[in-house]
């Protein structure tokens, strides 16, 4: 089974989004629906906080929590308020090809020598910085770590409806990851 389920019609989205944020996500960002107006928020997107993801949505339609790799790691405060205060019943944790947190040791000196020079940061602490929290933050693979983030919120929030989703850099789509 291939692994991502690309959309790029709306048949194609799996019917049991129909008549759900998670749906419309889909028709705005992959097929350019035009926008509808919101006053409320309709959904959660947790996303890796990487530049070049950008979201075609409208206002007002959903939070945003982006960090490193999509890791939802201490987000649940955030998580569970927009649950509560912001009335949303849908969330889509959004990873994507070519995440940095998947290839970290290739940065390590780049962080080190950026830190030191940007930052004013002493060789020794930043070393150490990165030591600590590479290992807490560095991703295998990014489909993987999104099934294993959505997997554990959908036992954390179990009235939730949870999607895995990848945000392709190639071309900018989104894809739902196969289950
Ligand atoms: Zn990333």
């Amino acid at each position: 089974m291939e692994r991502l389920l690309n959309i790029s019609e709306s048949k194609q989205i799996p019917e049991r989004y129909q008549g759900t944020p998670i749906f419309k996500l889909f028709e705005y960002h992959n097929l350019g629906k035009e926008h509808d107006v919101f006053t409320n928020p309709q959904m959660l997107i947790g996303s890796c906080m990487d530049f070049r993801l950008s979201f075609n949505i409208p206002r007002n339609f959903s939070y945003m929590i982006r960090t490193g790799g999509a890791n939802m790691a201490n987000m649940e405060f955030k998580i569970s308020f927009a649950i509560s205060v912001g009335d949303i019943k849908h969330i889509a944790i959004i990873g994507h090809s070519d995440c940095a947190m998947t290839k970290l040791s290739l940065n390590e000196t780049k962080f080190v020598r950026g830190l030191v020079k940007h930052a004013k940061w002493t060789k020794k602490l930043a070393i150490k910085h990165f030591n600590n929290k590479s290992l807490e933050f560095g991703i295998k693979d990014e489909i993987d770590f999104t099934l294993k983030e959505v997997s554990r919120l959908r036992k954390l929030y179990p009235g939730i409806d949870i999607v895995p989703l990848i945000y392709k850099i190639e071309d900018c789509k989104l894809a739902l990851i196969n289950e």
